[in-house]
């Protein structure tokens, strides 16, 4: 079993001075590293002011998406190496409001997934269906297309550094959670397909996080799944108090 990872998506909520308070007080409850990976995504203004606070804590940044270019003219877009200049870890890749609102095409998720990699960001790359999808009984086709046309051509090494976030459209932002049994079924075939497209059998060392209208009243039964590793938290992230529970679930 891999140490669990406990991630906080903020979207696009928080100010610099709110999320400055929320890392002031996460910090004050975790002033060292624990037996679970934390991590937070702010929006891209509050990254670096976020970082100063984290220096030193064992508590990881993330942002929400960058662009697959090293540099150039792409008016509003930010790069990998800013996003390590600012102090990222990590990188949220392929969300499914990318996917839906700025039709991102698991081509593009490949480049971007490729560029982190080249700055040494660990990409948490999200895969999931929607209800539709679900209902046609497509979910793992889909999830399979996403990871192989998201993760082609990458090194093995590169795909070890991969963290694996699925997250059925439908539980996102709805209040539904997948049952733990729905998202066990969907983690251990991703586990299997991430062991398929790797020459060698690491799969057990992927790191896969569920995600969807997770909280600190669901994750323990989520938690007790042998194939989930962690979460992606949405909405239940922004309050400080409510991420505290649910990293200590
Ligand atoms: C997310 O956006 O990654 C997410 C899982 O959101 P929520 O927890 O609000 O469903």
């Amino acid at each position: 079993m891999v140490k669990p990872l406990i991630a906080g998506n903020w979207k696009m909520h928080m100010t610099v001075r709110e999320s400055v308070d929320f890392a002031r007080q996460l910090r004050s409850e975790f002033p060292e590293p624990v037996d679970r990976n934390i991590v937070i995504a702010p929006p891209f203004t509050a990254l670096y002011p976020v970082a100063e606070v984290l220096r030193g804590s064992g508590i990881y940044l993330s942002a929400q998406n960058l662009h697959w270019d090293e540099e150039g003219a792409y008016t509003g877009e930010i790069s990998a190496e800013m996003l390590v200049d600012a102090g990222c870890e990590y990188v949220i890749i392929g969300h499914s409001e990318r996917r839906t609102f700025f039709n991102e095409r698991d081509s593009e998720i490949n480049r971007k997934i490729k560029t982190a990699l080249k700055f040494n960001l660990r990409p948490i790359f999200c895969v999931g269906e929607t209800l539709a999808e679900r209902e046609s009984e497509q979910t793992f086709a889909i999830i399979k297309r996403q990871i192989e046309e998201g993760l082609i051509n990458l090194s093995s090494d590169g795909i070890e550094q991969i963290v694996v976030a699925y997250e059925p459209v439908w539980a996102i932002g709805t209040g539904k959670t997948a049952t733990p049994g729905q998202a066990e079924e969907v983690h251990r075939f991703i586990r299997n397909t991430m062991a398929e497209i790797n020459r060698k059998d690491t799969s057990s060392k992927t790191v896969i996080l569920y995600g969807g209208s997770v909280n600190h009243n669901n994750i323990g039964d989520l938690m007790n799944q042998p194939d989930i590793d962690g979460v992606l938290v949405g909405g239940a992230s922004l309050n400080v108090e409510t991420f505290i529970k649910i990293v200590r679930f």
